[in-house]
């Protein structure tokens, strides 16, 4: 067996540890004689699966008993249009700071349901930064108030969180999910997609306070409302079973291999160091983000010369070092190091990055 070291910014690798349980979990779990995935959602087998991951997760995060967690499907895509559906129900205003395509996208879904304010954007320099904010230009009676935490394209993340008083901040947390603490009581929502950092794709995971359920327009499809998935234990329809599964499973990682989140930051930041402290020094490579915002997660750099990049990613792949081509709109390359990326793979790829250095400048 070989596997690679895979920097694909999601799905992406996850755990082998994990892997390895799932392979020996597959036909036979705990003795029940079936897999996972062909048990009924409603037996008391995958209850406790279910139930198991939802507690983890509380554990791990620290999330309030104020909080429902929903397991859900669909993708952080359709929370763009699920928030507002849910939470633009005041003034039918809502403010977002553009730091990238995903803010972008919640913008302009939301912009089909009220009136959706952007108040910042990097856009003028390829999204390469966070905007300073000034809480004076906010929307005082928002509904809520948006923010893309790490931005999985251009390699940034809010290392400080808005400060918008009453209105509430709703969070896209898809690509840093449990890479870091992070305090949820600052937040009225959170969601992510799980392919990124937590288990294969196929579950959303929305953490919302109880006060924010139950006030969803008139026209919200019932699998979109909030409310029915809050009162029915993220069961009112079949759920991505396996990967619920697979997530609690990632979980268990976490909080056993890894230590909890506050060793799964030391170790991110470990990884993150090597990569970054590498591209500052180097002649050939460069990272194309400014300093105190960069991501933990993403890290795009570029050579400076499309055919360098090119030759780059190529050679990468036949080394073993796979999906390291940047986002067509950046270009260059990105290397995700999610939570399940060993140290071993970030210090093997820095040193194939010295080896083709020394060979191209
Ligand atoms: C990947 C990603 C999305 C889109 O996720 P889907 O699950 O494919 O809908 C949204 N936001 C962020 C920050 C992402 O990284």
């Amino acid at each position: 067996m070989a596997r690679v070291y895979n920097f694909s910014a999601g799905p992406s690798t996850l755990p082998e540890e994990v892997l390895k349980k799932a392979a020996a979990e597959m036909l036979d779990y705990k003795g029940c004689g079936m897999s996972v995935m062909e048990m009924s959602h409603r037996s008391a087998i995958f209850e406790e699966i279910i139930n198991g991951a939802e507690s983890l997760l509380r554990e791990l995060m620290g999330i309030p008993d104020n909080y429902k967690v929903l397991l859900l499907q669909g993708g952080a895509w359709s929370q763009f249009a699920m928030v507002p559906l849910n939470l633009m129900n005041g003034s039918g205003k809502a403010d977002f700071v553009l730091t990238g395509q995903w803010a972008v996208k919640a913008y302009q879904e939301a912009q089909k349901y009220g009136q959706a304010n952007a108040v910042a954007s990097s856009k003028d320099k390829t999204f390469s930064y966070i905007p300073k904010l000034d809480p004076d230009t906010f929307t005082k009676d928002a509904d809520y108030f948006h923010i893309c935490v790490n931005n999985t394209i251009y390699g940034t993340k809010f290392n400080t969180l808005p400060e918008t008083g009453n209105v509430t901040l709703v969070g896209d947390i898809s690509s840093c999910i449990l890479s870091e603490p992070l305090d949820v009581t600052k937040f009225g929502l959170l969601f992510a997609g799980a392919q990124k950092n937590l288990a294969p794709a196929g579950l959303t995971i929305v953490i919302v306070r109880e006060d924010l359920i139950g006030n969803a327009r008139d026209i919200t499809p019932t699998m979109f409302d909030y409310k029915t998935h809050a009162d029915n234990g993220s069961m009112f329809n079949t759920p991505p079973c396996y990967t619920i599964y697979m997530c609690k499973l990632v979980l268990e990682w976490i909080k056993n291999t890894i230590g909890g989140v506050e060793k799964m930051k030391e170790y991110n930041e470990a990884k993150a160091k090597i990569l970054y402290d590498y591209l500052d020094s180097s002649a050939l490579f460069k990272g194309t983000v400014v300093p105190e915002d960069r991501s933990l997660m993403n890290v795009p750099f570029v050579t400076g010369d499309a055919d360098k990049d090119a030759a780059f990613v190529k050679a990468a792949a036949s080394a073993g070092f796979v999906n390291l081509k940047g986002h067509r709109s950046v270009g260059g390359m990105r290397a995700s190091i999610y939570n399940a990326m060993p140290i071993e793979g970030v210090q093997a790829l820095v040193d194939f990055m010295k080896d083709f250095e020394a060979k191209n400048v």
